[in-house]
Formats: C-alpha cells, structure tokens, sequence
C-alpha cells in the first residue's frame, strides 16, 4: 500500500520504535522515584526534553510532555480562562483543530471571537490588527502554524509579534508545521503545541511550550508541577529520536513540493474542474486538498483503498461526524462541496513516483466509479 495520509498520522522509523522498545526494556523506572532506576530514567527524560527543545529551538524549562496536541490546546485554553480576568476575550481563527475551538467556545463562550479566513485559506492579518485595536480586553488568540486539511500556511510570525506588543497571550498549535518545516520562530509564541506522532513518532505523546505559572493537571507535581502524572519516557525518548530524525531531513523536505506540484498538475489535466484548495497560496510541500469534480469522496478512498493508495477526506477528527469540516466551510465551500473533498498528504517514504502512480490510481478510480454508475442506471431506471 501507498500512504498518503500522513497528516492523520506518521510511520514511526526503525530507529523510533527501537528507541521506544529499548527504553520500555531497560528504563522502565518512575522517574519520580528517588531509587537508581528511578533516578536514571529522569536523567534520561530530561535529556530528551533538551533534545526536543533543541531541535524545536525553545527553551527546555518551558517543555511540558502532554499526551499531544489536544491536551496540550485544551490546558492553555483552560489556564487563559481561569487565570485571566473574566472580562478576558479570546480571537481564534475559523479554521483551527477542533481541539481548539471547541475549548475556545467551552471556557470563553461569547467572549470567544472567530476570525475568518480569505477564500484561500489565509487569515486576514489586517483584520487581526484591527480586531486587536477594536475589540477592548482581548488578553488571549490562538493561530495554528499550518493548517491540517489545506495545509495552508498562516502569518503566525506576523501575529504573534502584534501580539507581544500588546502583551496579548499568542497560543499556536504547530502540530502540522513541526517536522514539515523549520521550527525559527517559535520562541515568540506564548505557548506551542505539537503531537509527536505528525512527525515520525509515537501517537499519545506531545508537547506544551509554556511557561504557564499555574499547573493544569493537578496531584503528583511532576513536570515542574504543571502537569502531574508519571511521566511516559519510553514515549518521550522515541519522541526525541523522531524529533533527530525529522531535523536532518528538514532541508530537503521543501523541495519535494515539485513531487506534488506535478501530481496537482497532472490531476488538472485529467480532471476538467477539478479544484486545488489554497493552490495559489505558499502551502506545505506535503499536502494536496482536491475538490474532485464527481463523485463522494469516500466512494474515492474506497477505490482508492482497491488499488493499493491509502488517502483521506479530511481531518480524521471530523470523519463519522455527519457535519462538514469547519474549513472548507470558513473557505467558502458549501457542505455539497466539502463531500468531494479528499486529502492527500506524503511525508518521509512516499517517492515521486508514488505521487505519479497515485495519479494513474485516480484516473482508474474514475473509470471505476464511472462504470458503476453506468450500471446502476441499467438496473434501475
Ligand atoms: N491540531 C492539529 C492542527 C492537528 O492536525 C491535530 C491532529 N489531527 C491536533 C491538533 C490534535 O492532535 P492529537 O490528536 O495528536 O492530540
């Protein structure tokens, strides 16, 4: 099987899943023990917590090991209503993860604010500043990095420095940019989320950037008192070898956008009104969103499936819910629209030639898909 759903979830590399068997093998101690297994495997987290920020170029202190992104966007969401004045108003942009915004409206409720988006899939960095100058007692906004369905880029760098000159609080869920793009930047934030499982490692492990002063889960004390629990360090480790792996291959990762370019063009080609959400804005190189011109889109991933090549409709997170996706939505899109869209998205192991096989695979999906629909109209009229 070809994947091309790596914006759902990576295959972790040999070396993650030697990392993870070894450190389940050998450092299996709690690494709140005060005994010489306990002590060695907080050596060991702590090592990979260096390992990590550096890689992500942030401060290890402000390291907190979450279970990923989600709890990691719900902590800051919940902390910023909590700790803040209750007056306190957040913006959010209409198409963050849904473990964004359904924080957002859970603890702010009409103190939340959505920004929408142009119709190619970009925020209106204007409008932000203008809804900062605006809107009084704005104290939190959350901007993810990259977007997980269109993989649309956003002016993160651009808000989080009107931010600061605000002494806004700036939340930016990187869980699609890390291990994609180079992480410069991040630092600026006020607080980063990021799931290791997006780039090569272990699902169930992820991190929180912040120095939040009070803890958002509360009992043992661990991670500095932010956020207690026993520490999952095999997890952690395996997250810190794909964090190595994924930083030597950050330099040629954004030339392989040709790979996917040339897919896109050729799906033009053989799809007449076919559409390419965001094509004309900068995207990650990884990620191709298609409004197919004909059929559901997951009559497309079941011959898709057929034929060899896994791919998506989506975010896995909005799959079985019968509402469209928020961001086609917030694009513009009507809901018959958002049916035939399908994600494909590559990461380490897919080769220009899967990207040019899974093409010849959509065509022979349509031929397919067109032969049933022939028959059908014979048998019922
Ligand atoms: N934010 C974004 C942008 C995502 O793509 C995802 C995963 N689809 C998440 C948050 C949540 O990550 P996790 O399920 O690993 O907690």
């Amino acid at each position: 099987m070809a994947y091309f759903d790596n914006n759902a979830t990576t295959r972790p590399s040999a070396e993650v899943r030697a990392a993870f068997d070894q450190a389940l093998r050998e450092s299996w101690g709690n690494p709140s023990s005060p005994c010489r297994s306990g002590v060695e495997v907080r050596v060991r987290l702590d090592q990979a917590r260096e390992c990590i920020a550096r890689s992500l170029e942030v401060d290890a202190g402000s390291v907190t090991f979450t279970s990923g992104s989600t709890e990691a966007n719900n902590a800051v969401f919940a902390h910023a209503a909590r700790f803040f004045e209750p007056s306190a108003r957040a913006l959010v942009s209409s198409i963050e993860h849904p473990s964004v915004l359904a924080p957002a409206d859970h603890w702010f409720a009409e103190r939340a604010q959505t920004v929408p988006v142009e119709p190619t899939g970009v925020i209106d960095l204007g409008h932000v500043s203008s809804l900062l100058d605006e809107v009084s007692g704005v104290r939190f906004v959350s901007l993810m990095a990259a977007n997980n369905e269109t993989g649309v880029l956003q002016p993160w760098r651009e808000v989080a420095d009107l931010c600061r000159e605000r002494e806004i609080h700036f939340h930016c869920d990187a869980t699609q940019w890390i291990g994609k793009l180079p992480s410069c930047g991040f630092s600026a934030c006020s607080s980063l989320s990021a799931s290791a499982h997006k780039l090569g490692g272990p699902k169930g492990v992820g991190i929180l950037v912040s120095d939040l002063p009070r803890p958002f889960i509360l009992g043992g004390s661990q991670e500095g008192g932010r956020r207690s629990g026993t520490e999952n360090y095999p997890a952690v480790k395996a997250m810190s070898v794909a964090c190595e792996g994924m930083s030597s291959l950050l330099p040629e990762f954004p030339d392989r956008s040709c790979w996917r370019d040339s897919f896109e063009t050729r799906m033009l080609v053989d799809f007449p009104g076919l559409q390419i959400l965001g094509k004309e804005v900068p995207r990650l190189w990884n990620t191709s969103m298609l409004l197919m011109p004909d059929y559901e889109n997951l009559r497309y991933v079941g011959k898709l499936d057929k034929l060899g090549f896994e791919v998506s409709t989506g975010s896995a997170c909005s799959i079985g819910k019968d509402d469209a996706s928020s961001v086609p939505l917030a694009m513009g899109f009507s809901p018959e629209q958002a049916k035939r869209l399908v994600r494909i998205s590559s990461y380490a192991e897919q080769t220009e030639s899967d990207w040019m096989s899974l093409a010849t695979a959509f065509c022979d999906a349509r031929d397919e898909l067109d032969q049933d629909s022939s028959g059908s109209s014979v048998i019922s009229p």
